[in-house]
């Protein structure tokens, strides 16, 4: 399997010298979900040597649970436009989004969605045989004014089916996949590029030296850093952290969506899919109070504006349950018929985690963390970019990432639902393409720096021997416990502050943290540390990004400033962490404001209104 070891010392560990395996490749993926397994098939069948780097087996990655569908302009239900899908996703980013990516992103989704089609999706069916799809929240036609239906859907598991799809795909052409290996640091070089990644194989305890010429970070979303939420335990933001960790900003961090209906007290999504067919949320009166907050789309409006007004409701003391703490969700006057072919999932994760029979009782449920809108700022081509001497655009060379760990951004500081689904497919097309149209076949790979894979020993080697007085798991729970708390629905100056210096203190505990199970080998507390470790430095940028930004825009709600800002605030935010020093440096970047192309021009920024 590797191709050239030249067995590098590194540091010793009780007399074990780490030693390192190489392998070289023309791009490396780091990610198994539908953004990277895209990239992988795009990159391979350019006839480019590739590989894919992942932690879990390709379809046990979060993109498996996705529920409600993938957006796409296609008009198989009603009139169509991606110009309306272009309108929306800048609205519903409350016009943090730049408008050249979003242009590309909806330009090319229905293009993704046939060739998904094509590739074996099962998708339903409407009854002429066309993709079935589904009105989603924000999604509209002629500019706000109908109702769009434009969430492709198979069934209630699109993600599910996507995924599936794409990993048959992506082995057609010579791809080689790396399995449970984990990934640890990015090699970075003395002028800045990325040269490629270290990783650890789970199985075995091997550590691995990949270099490429391009890596590209496919790690998912960091919703891990919170005590609730929909995301699998998988979803750490590992890819991110890498980024903190080679100097790089991180873009936005301050918005987390928040989906309106996570099951009661096990955070288990409710599709918004439920609420296209029909379902419609009541406080304790049995009022339908979206009609107060969002009067034409009403239970449909965008997810942070539904969060926020569940949020108000149970606080002005109209929830429900006995602690007056939740919402109801109602499907049962749908036609069961409907619930069975159309949500067939969401009805049995009532069943098993709130013993509710849909078709006869209401669902519990209450906003729960979902989304990172933030990540690893990118280009539409999927090239990392950073801020060099005043340029805000500086392309990292070598680097590149998509899906949720990138932050394109197309979702600005709000994600509509179902955009995130054809973000994958369209943006891991892009970067194939990209990669197969910047290297060449037999390029000569830069040599390696001297200290090629440093980095990632000395952390191994540091955690292996911290033998403090802090578990792990308490830490975790800690940070968990102040994101959700200090950094939520609604945020005011006071509780983020206090956010910052919590979450500041857990970071420093990092120093006195005592890992039990060192193993290299599967699911030790060491591999838990590495993910704690990626987590919090993620926290402690979405917390100060948070408390910087004084305006409220999106999933960023501030009491104490309550309107959005354009004037001083329509830029996006850049985060660097120095994890030796624990600091944050905070800087902006303005958004783009025109089009990619001269077929639409640039959509200025109004109120947003439902
Ligand atoms: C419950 C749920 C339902 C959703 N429903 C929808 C929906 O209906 N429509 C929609 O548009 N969006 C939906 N979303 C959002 C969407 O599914 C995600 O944003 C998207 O799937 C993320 O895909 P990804 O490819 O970026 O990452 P993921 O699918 O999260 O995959 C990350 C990959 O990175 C790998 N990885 C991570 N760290 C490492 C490491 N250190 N080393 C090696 N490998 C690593 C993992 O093994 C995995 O393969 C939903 C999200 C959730 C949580």
């Amino acid at each position: 399997m590797a191709d050239g070891s030249n067995g590098v010392g590194a540091p010793a560990l009780g007399g074990n010298a780490y030693k390192f395996i190489d392998h070289t490749f023309d791009v490396v993926v780091v990610g198994a979900g539908g953004a990277g397994l895209r990239a992988v098939t795009g990159a391979s069948e350019a006839g480019l040597k590739t590989a894919c780097i992942t932690k879990v087996f390709p379809t046990r990655s979060h993109t498996v649970a996705a529920q409600g569908g993938v957006a796409a302009a296609l008009g198989n239900m009603g009139r169509d436009d991606w110009r309306f899908h272009m309108y929306d996703t800048v609205k519903g980013s409350d016009w943090l989004g730049d408008q050249d990516a979003i242009e590309y992103l909806v330009r090319n989704a229905p293009a993704a969605v046939y060739e998904l089609e094509h590739w074996g999706v099962p998708f339903s069916r409407t009854e002429d045989g066309k993709i079935y799809q589904r009105p989603f929240g924000g999604m509209t036609t002629d500019y706000g004014k109908g109702i769009a239906q434009r969430t492709c859907a198979a069934a209630d598991r699109t993600g599910h089916a996507m995924l599936h799809t794409l990993y048959g795909q992506s082995l057609r052409h010579s791809a080689e996949f790396f399995i449970e290996y984990f990934a640890i640091d990015l090699i970075m070089d003395e002028t800045g590029a990325c040269r490629g990644v270290v990783a650890l194989c789970q199985e075995d305890g091997s550590i691995h030296r990949f270099r490429a010429h391009r890596t590209i970070l496919a790690t998912g979303g960091y919703g891990r850093a919170y005590f609730s939420c929909t995301s699998a335990h998988t979803c750490t933001g590992d890819g991110n952290a890498m980024v903190l960790r080679a100097g790089l900003p991180l873009q936005d961090m301050e918005f987390v969506q928040f989906h309106p209906t996570g099951i009661y007290g096990a955070g288990v999504l409710i599709t918004e899919g439920s609420r296209g067919e029909g379902g419609y949320l009541t406080n304790s009166a049995g009022e339908r109070f979206m009609e107060r907050y969002a009067p034409s789309a009403k239970d449909l409006a965008s997810r942070d504006v539904v969060s926020r007004a569940m949020t108000i409701e149970i606080r002005e003391g109209r929830g429900v349950g006995k602690n007056k703490d939740h919402i109801h969700l109602h499907l049962s006057h749908l036609d069961p018929a409907i619930l069975a072919e159309r949500l067939p999932g969401i009805s049995e994760s009532a069943k098993i985690f709130a013993g509710v029979d849909v078709t006869k009782e209401p669902i519990p449920v209450l906003p729960t963390v979902h989304y990172n809108m933030g990540g690893i700022p990118t280009n539409y081509h999927g090239e990392v970019l950073t801020k060099k001497n005043g340029d805000p655009d500086t392309v990292v060379p070598g680097l590149m990432a998509i899906g949720e760990a990138a932050c394109v951004s197309v979702h600005g500081a709000n994600r509509l639902g179902s955009n995130s689904l054809i973000d994958l497919v369209v943006f891991g097309r892009a970067a194939g393409l990209r990669c197969a149209e910047m290297i060449s076949k037999g390029e000569r790979h830069a040599d390696l720096p001297a200290d090629a894979g440093e980095l990632a020993l000395s952390r191994l080697d540091h955690f292996r021997n911290a033998k403090g007085g802090t578990p792990t798991a308490e830490l975790r729970n800690r940070m968990q416990r102040t994101m959700q708390t200090n950094c939520a629905v609604f945020r005011t100056g006071e509780v983020l502050e206090e956010g910052h210096k919590l979450i500041h203190e857990v970071w420093g505990g990092i120093d006195d943290v005592s890992v039990a199970d060192r193993s290299l080998i599967w699911n030790s507390d060491l591999i838990e540390t590495l993910e704690f470790d990626n987590l919090i430095s993620q926290a402690v940028v979405t917390m100060d990004s948070a408390v910087n930004r004084t305006e409220s825009r999106g999933a960023h709600a501030r009491e104490d400033f309550p309107d959005r800002n354009d004037q001083d605030w329509m830029k996006h935010t850049l985060a660097w962490a120095d994890p030796s020093k624990r600091t944050v440096t905070i800087d902006y970047r303005p958004v783009h404001t025109y089009t990619m192309t001269n077929d639409v021009s640039y959509i200025e920024p109004k109120a947003r209104v439902y």
